[in-house]
């Protein structure tokens, strides 16, 4: 805090509640490393106050800003640009000041993809074209999960969800011939074919962490080799995560995603190049993982 000058331009995360957020750790662990006079800070904007508060951050000459629940859908008609990204997932998370005025886009499609291409990397997964995706749940992440999943050219995409409106919804929304959806209880109709599979649902999150979206005979069916992606960051491993590797699947937890959206959205605000093994540290310190 010493570092703080007249010079000091701000970044930030709205959001309500903000206490739990974790930005404000990586982002200002990347900008020490990165020696910017930049502070990252978390604004707590409720829901009635978001006009105001976005005129108040240009007035105050805020650079960009993170965006976290509730703030995600409902900011959308307060910018001047949106990217096609961001449209096609409904949700900003990022925004950053254009000659226009406010510009948002979504990063959680890089974050989710990140780990995925590493994996690529590999002989096996020489690429995901002819590969089988079941996304467990059907809100706000699994639409960057099945963006990315369509991205990376995955054959087929099966979402499973509980609620058989916001199914049909969700599966309206989008044009993908790959897209199919699933009611919970066809689960063992596509789960012992899936190449990777994402759990979206906030099953299994601390406090919870005895739960999980699969029951152990269904977790019988993941195939040995396939990819377990839970979108959880705490706990870590999570049971669904633990039940995944018992079966020899491969395992990727939520807070690859984190960073490399968080690593995303500093780029575009620096337009510099960001360490973001600096922002992964910064995280799992934070969160007493072993690195
Ligand atoms: P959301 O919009 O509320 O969506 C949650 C989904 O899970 C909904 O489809 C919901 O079904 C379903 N669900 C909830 N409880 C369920 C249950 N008991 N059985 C079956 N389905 C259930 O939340 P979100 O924003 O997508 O976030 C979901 C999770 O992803 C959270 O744990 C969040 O922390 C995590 N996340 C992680 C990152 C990262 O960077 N790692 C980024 C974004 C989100 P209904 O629609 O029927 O309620």
């Amino acid at each position: 805090m010493n570092r703080i000058t007249g010079k000091t331009k701000l970044l930030g995360v709205i959001g309500d509640p903000i206490e739990h957020s974790l930005s404000p750790i990586m982002h200002n662990a990347a900008i020490e490393q990165m020696q910017l006079d930049l502070i990252y800070l978390p604004f707590r904007i409720q829901p009635s106050d978001l006009e105001a508060a976005i005129a108040g951050l240009s007035a105050i000459d805020l650079q960009g800003f993170s965006v976290t629940i509730p703030h995600k859908q409902a900011i959308m008609p307060l910018l001047s640009e949106i990217t096609e990204v961001a449209t096609t997932i409904g949700a900003v998370n990022t925004v950053w000041r254009s000659d226009q005025g406010w510009k948002g886009t979504n990063t959680d499609i890089v974050g989710f993809v990140a780990p995925l291409k590493t994996r690529m990397r590999s002989a096996v997964q020489a690429s995901w074209n002819s590969s089988i995706a079941v996304i467990l749940g059907n809100g706000g992440a699994a639409r960057a999960v099945v963006a990315g999943c369509a991205e990376l050219g995955f054959a087929e995409i099966h979402v499973v969800g509980r609620n058989a409106a916001k199914l049909q919804e969700f599966a309206r929304s989008w044009a993908l011939d790959s897209l199919s959806v699933h009611p919970w209880d066809q689960l063992s109709t596509v789960l012992p074919r899936a190449d990777l599979i994402v759990n979206t649902t906030p099953i299994g999150m601390s406090p919870n962490v005895d739960q999980s979206p699969l029951t152990d005979q269904q977790a019988n069916q993941i195939k040995s080799g396939a990819i377990a992606y839970d979108l959880i960051y705490v706990p870590n491993p999570t049971r669904f995560l633990q039940q995944a590797q018992q079966q020899g699947a491969e395992t990727i937890d939520g807070s690859e995603m984190l960073v490399q959206q968080g690593a995303a959205a500093l780029e575009i605000w620096t337009r510099k190049p960001v360490p973001d093994a600096v922002m992964r540290d910064a995280l799992r310190n934070h969160l007493g993982l072993v690195s």
